[in-house]
């Protein structure tokens, strides 16, 4: 079947770097899906179908539902996430309290963890790639950079977004820690409401990445808690066997005490 047999295409809902995502809608069920159109020749289409196949059992994992193979494209038909983009919420909100800041940073753990768990490090950790459902819930998305490891193989290679990216993916071998320091840079976004590195030139951010010490007694950090600046200490921090791990994360006071208890 044409991808045209089975769904009605829709509005653009986003752009990204080769392609294109879609709202689309199947012509028997009714349901709404998003449909990612990649152009042939992109051999990495091929991997980041495997990946999301490989992680479906997650619930914070978009869900892929099928895929559509024509001359030109590849159409990865995926789980809606009619809430939109983390970033767009980010820019509306400004920062957010330690309360809901912990609660959206939980489920990102607990889905990092999965993928860790699995083998798979995402390398493009940053919440333009974190999308919401309906009622709200976070779902990682665009697992095109995504790369499956072996236990203790390490990757080479820059990859990412520049203001997310570890310092170790800047000067040589990396694994998963990287994802958690991206992740820890959303964090330091999410609570002080800027970005922690930042430079006029991609020379000058590189730099701040693998040089500037972080500073938590700007203004602008005085309302953050002192457990919310020592996960982030945990997190940001170059030497990467001291970094902490996803279940770490899980496990540090910060978010044991700003998050909701579910029995
Ligand atoms: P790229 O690899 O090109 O960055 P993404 O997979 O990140 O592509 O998708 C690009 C954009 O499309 C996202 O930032 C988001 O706005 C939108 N998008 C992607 N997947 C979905 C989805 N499942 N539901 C809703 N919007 C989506
Ligand atoms: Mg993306
Ligand atoms: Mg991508």
């Amino acid at each position: 079947n044409k991808i045209e047999d089975d769904y009605v295409m829709g509005e653009a809902l986003g752009k990204g770097k080769f392609g294109s995502v879609f709202l689309c809608r199947s012509k028997v069920t009714g349901v709404e899906f998003a449909c990612k159109t990649l152009p042939k020749g992109e051999e990495t289409v091929h991997k980041e179908v495997e990946i999301m196949q490989h992680l479906s059992g997650h619930p914070g994992v978009v869900t892929l539902h099928s895929v559509y193979e024509d001359a030109e494209s590849f159409h990865l038909v995926m789980e809606l996430c009619s809430g939109g983009r983390l970033i767009d919420e980010m820019m509306k909100e400004g920062r957010y309290s330690e309360h809901k800041s912990a609660n959206i940073f939980k489920d990102l753990m607990l889905v990092i963890q999965y993928c860790h768990d699995m083998g798979v490090v995402h390398r493009d950790i940053k919440p333009e790639n974190i999308l919401l459902t309906a009622s709200g819930k976070i779902k990682l998305a665009d697992f095109g950079l995504a790369m499956r490891i072996a236990n203790g193989q390490s990757l080479s290679g820059l990859a990412g977004s520049p203001a997310y990216v570890a310092p170790e993916v800047l000067t040589g071998d990396y694994g998963q820690k990287a994802d958690i320091w991206s992740a820890g840079v959303l964090l330091h976004a999410l609570l002080v409401g800027v970005l922690p590195f930042q430079g006029d030139s991609l020379d000058a951010l590189f730099e701040a990445i693998k040089s500037m010490q972080l500073d938590f007694h700007s203004e602008k950090c005085q309302s953050v808690s002192k457990l919310a600046r020592d996960l982030l200490e945990r997190i940001l921090t170059r030497d990467v066997a001291a970094r902490i791990t996803a279940e770490e994360v899980l496990s540090h006071p910060w978010m044991m005490f700003y998050t909701e208890r579910t029995l």
